[in-house]
């Protein structure tokens, strides 16, 4: 059996040539880091779990016309994926004040904001992915003004999407990041969304209770990672066949 080729390997993922020129297959680790890289830990079964969610919120995506780069799940912690060229900025919307914004502005977590509010950071892990304005944006080329704008419109329909799927299982969408990524079609360029969506790169509260489901759980030592994002898979009844996690990766070329 050939031995595929690394294309990348990040904190909670790596990346492989895919079987297809333009795809790529996306491999989900159970390693868990926080602040920059300087809490890590291995969370048995967190890999399945995102594959598992991400799989199921892209593919909402593309049910409700919002392009994504999600071709089809491979098995339990790998997934097809459309090559792109990914934007050099973490987008993050927010519904609710937490983490670094509570903090930045002295806003107690958990106050609902006016409107969603759109954060830009550099993706830079030496720098620790600062907060950048348009202004950074447009000065250094990473994106132009048409950029932006599809951009911001990409942000809020996820938003919409992921709010209303959560708030569906009695769970608060308190903020969350993506990435864009772009495809190069002829002539043109279109923006979609690409990395992952799962409780490694969003806040979800339970409405009830207000309990963390999400990787503050792990940042702050609010107890298991791994049952926090099981609760969220079980609520969206995406939960893995086996509850065995499955450890070791498949070759698939
Ligand atoms: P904050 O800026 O408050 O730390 O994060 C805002 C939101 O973006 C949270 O949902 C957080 O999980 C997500 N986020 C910010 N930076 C990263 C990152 O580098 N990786 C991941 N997975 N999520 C991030």
């Amino acid at each position: 059996m050939a031995r595929r080729k690394k294309i990348y390997e990040g904190k909670a993922k790596t990346l492989y040539e895919g079987p297809e020129p333009g795809t790529i297959v996306q491999y989900f680790k159970d390693d868990a880091t926080a602040f920059n890289a300087e809490k890590k830990d291995v969370i048995e079964g967190k890999g399945v779990l995102n594959n598992l969610l991400s799989e199921y919120f892209m593919l909402g995506l593309t049910n409700i016309g919002v392009p994504n780069h999600f071709l089809k799940r491979l098995n339990m912690r790998e997934q097809l994926v459309r090559s792109c060229e990914i934007i050099p900025l973490e987008v993050i919307v927010r519904n609710y004040a937490a983490g670094s914004m509570s903090k930045r502005l002295g806003i107690e977590e958990g106050t609902q904001l006016p409107r969603p509010i759109i954060e830009y950071c550099y993706k830079d892990d030496k720098l620790g992915d600062p907060l950048v304005t348009e202004e950074h944006i447009a000065a250094f080329g990473w994106a132009s003004q048409q950029d932006m704008d599809d951009i911001l419109s990409l942000a809020l329909r996820v938003n919409d999407f992921l709010a209303g799927v959560m708030y569906g299982v009695g769970i608060k969408l308190i903020d969350f990041k993506i990435e864009i990524g772009r495809v190069f079609e002829g002539d043109y360029q279109r923006l979609i969304v690409a990395d992952e969506i799962s409780p490694d790169s969003c806040r979800l509260w339970d409405i009830e209770t207000g309990r963390h489901l999400d990787k503050d759980v792990f940042r702050r030592d609010l107890g298991s990672l791994t049952d926090a994002y099981t609760e969220v898979a079980k609520r969206l009844g995406v939960m893995p066949k086996s509850s065995a996690p499955q450890g070791k990766p498949t070759l698939i070329n």
